[in-house]
């Protein structure tokens, strides 16, 4: 991932190259208008920040990426396996008030250019789909509930019932908490889909009932068992809670932190 010059998100110098007319963007936390420690570009509404402030920081992104607010659309995230198609009359949604985002939905995906589907993150996985050919971008947010129920899969399954060759998806799994400060229990470990043929590369056993666990990995498994080809996934390996001068990090901040958010859309 590469820093823009302005530094208010970091984005993938391969998609940049490979699809030109492709916005995918992951924000950082400068640039912006907030305080404390929302210091500055907070882009999460539900934090207890200034609402007007958070608002104010979202223009600030939307125009760095050439893109007016107005097209983009958030949604209100629950950790679950839900994804949502969405198209233009969902423009807007979320983008002033946490209330109207797209209800209960941890995954946004449409076929409609000029929107820009957006998810907020503090560690969990950011996972950017796109087929170039039937215009489908997608945007899924993967910390480990939604990891360990696959809601990666369900995108797949979805673009693949609505006739997107899964073989044909390229996906970008952007920043987020890395293996090296992701220390999990049995709980979590015990939920991972026993048919992953690579489970040594998921995570380290560190102590009694204490392992370090790999995200991005788990993500790039479950991807390719639902289709997608190894060659078409990116991992950006960067660490949220390791750049404490680049990103939020809600497990390394204690939970007082803001969002960052991945943004994903064609433009028109
Ligand atoms: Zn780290």
């Amino acid at each position: 991932m590469i820093a823009d010059k302005s530094n208010t998100f970091v984005e993938s110098a391969v998609w940049k190259e490979k699809f030109p007319n492709l916005t995918a963007v992951f924000t950082t936390k400068h640039g912006g208008i907030s305080k404390k420690h929302f210091s500055s570009l907070n882009t999460g509404l539900h934090v207890d920040d200034q609402p007007n402030d958070v608002i104010q920081n979202r223009h600030i992104i939307a125009q760095n990426c050439g893109w007016d607010l107005k097209n983009w659309i958030f949604a209100d995230q629950v950790h679950g396996t839900r994804v949502v198609q969405v198209n233009a009359h969902h423009a807007g949604m979320g983008t002033d008030s946490y209330e109207k985002a797209v209800k209960a939905a941890d995954g946004l995906w449409t076929f409609d250019q000029g929107l820009g589907l957006a998810l907020g993150f503090a560690d969990c996985v950011p996972v950017y789909f796109t087929e170039p050919e039937t215009g489908f971008a997608g945007v899924a947010h993967a910390g480990w509930k939604g990891s360990v129920s696959n809601i990666t899969g369900e995108m797949i399954r979805q673009a693949s019932e609505a006739g997107v060759c899964a073989d044909k998806i390229h996906v970008l799994i952007g920043p987020s908490i890395g293996k090296c400060c992701y220390q999990v229990d049995s709980r979590v470990i015990d939920q991972i889909p026993q048919e992953l043929s690579e489970h040594n590369k998921l995570y380290e056993v560190i102590g009694d009932n204490q392992y370090k666990l790999n995200l991005q990995e788990l993500n790039k498994q479950l991807l390719m068992m639902a289709g997608v080809k190894e060659e078409n996934i990116l991992l950006s390996e960067m660490c949220t809670a390791c750049h404490e001068d680049v990103f939020f990090s809600h497990r390394r901040d204690d939970g007082k932190t803001g969002r960052m958010s991945a943004v994903i859309g064609w433009r028109e």
